[in-house]
């Protein structure tokens, strides 16, 4: 078993030459085909992951797409109106997302002279932008030699390491483990091999680049469950705060309603109090407006 303490540590060779070529050599013959991996451009970069964030990337291709048709740039975006964003963002969940990134662009858009940062410290103050898409950006635009670890990559250093990491420690192996001047195929290496060999449930430990550095090669517990990064099991969409909510901003993006209309369009004609505090709450969250007795959606700031 691999030794993990505050510094980090490797077993295995974990790290090692051998290690690194292995699994640059099977990323390089493994790569997905996606279409935020053909661009360096930061913001489509930061674009594909806001949407990536909670959202399944076969969902997201076409959107992506779409999303970089309507607002090739932060300036672009920063100009358009919040409402038009929120339209566009209908089926995707979590709207948080959208006006964190459209709040985002207006930021880089009047701080920065319409370029995203190149800086760690400066992306982690846009708007919806935390460790992890800060450090996406960092390495998939910048090619910055970081780690970054996800749901994905934390199964896999938990499974390398045969140990339940805490972030800090996750992120130090993370960096650590970066094959120098090539992180951006090392990082996308990582989620390919965990997307399609270590995959969460039935790991193909026979098929692995890296299975002779792996501690814990698929016996016993699994390391991973409760290690940092890796997520847990989400609440049922069906009868959730999320699923009322999604209903209500998918009819406003149809046009108006009444306050009154509100709770029967969030199937919760039965739940009057609840419906009102999910409503207070998208407004608070700056997703609708009232005007009058009527709700729409978006900010209402011009
Ligand atoms: S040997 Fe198995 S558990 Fe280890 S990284 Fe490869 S697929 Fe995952």
């Amino acid at each position: 078993m691999a030794s993990i303490s505050g510094t980090v540590e490797f077993g295995h060779a974990l790290g090692g030459r051998g290690f690194t070529r292995a699994l640059l050599r099977w990323a390089a013959d493994s790569r997905r085909d996606l279409p935020w991996r053909s661009t360096r451009d930061p913001w489509a970069v930061l674009v594909s992951e806001v949407l990536l964030q909670q959202t399944q990337a076969s969902r997201v291709e076409a959107k992506y797409r779409e999303f970089l048709d309507c607002w090739p740039t932060p300036g672009d975006l920063a100009s358009a109106e919040l409402s038009e964003l929120l339209k566009f963002w209908v089926g995707l969940g979590y709207p948080r997302r959208a006006r964190n990134l459209h709040r985002a662009a207006q930021q880089i858009t009047n701080l920065h002279q319409g370029g995203v940062p190149r800086e760690l410290e400066q992306l982690l103050e846009l708007p919806g932008v935390g460790p992890y898409t800060a450090r996406a950006v960092m390495i998939f635009a910048y090619e910055k030699d970081l780690g970054v670890v996800d749901t994905n990559v934390g199964r896999l250093l938990a499974r390398w390491c045969d140990s339940s990491l805490r972030p800090k420690i996750a992120q130090e192996i993370a960096d650590k483990l970066v094959a120098p001047g090539q992180s951006w195929d090392w990082n996308q290496g990582l989620f390919d091999l965990a997307a399609t060999v270590c995959t969460k449930r039935n790991p193909q430990c026979g098929a692995c680049p890296v299975n002779s550095w792996c501690a814990w090669h698929g016996a016993g517990t699994d390391p991973a469950d409760g290690s940092a990064g890796v997520s847990k099991k989400q609440q049922p969409f069906q009868g959730s705060d999320r699923q009322a909510r999604g209903l209500l901003m998918a009819a406003l993006a149809q046009g108006s309603i009444d306050t009154s209309e509100a709770a029967a369009v969030m199937g919760l004609l039965d739940q009057q109090c609840r419906a009102t505090q999910l409503v207070d709450d998208l407004r608070n969250e700056g997703l609708i407006a009232f005007q009058g007795d009527v709700l729409l959606l978006g900010d209402l700031v011009k």
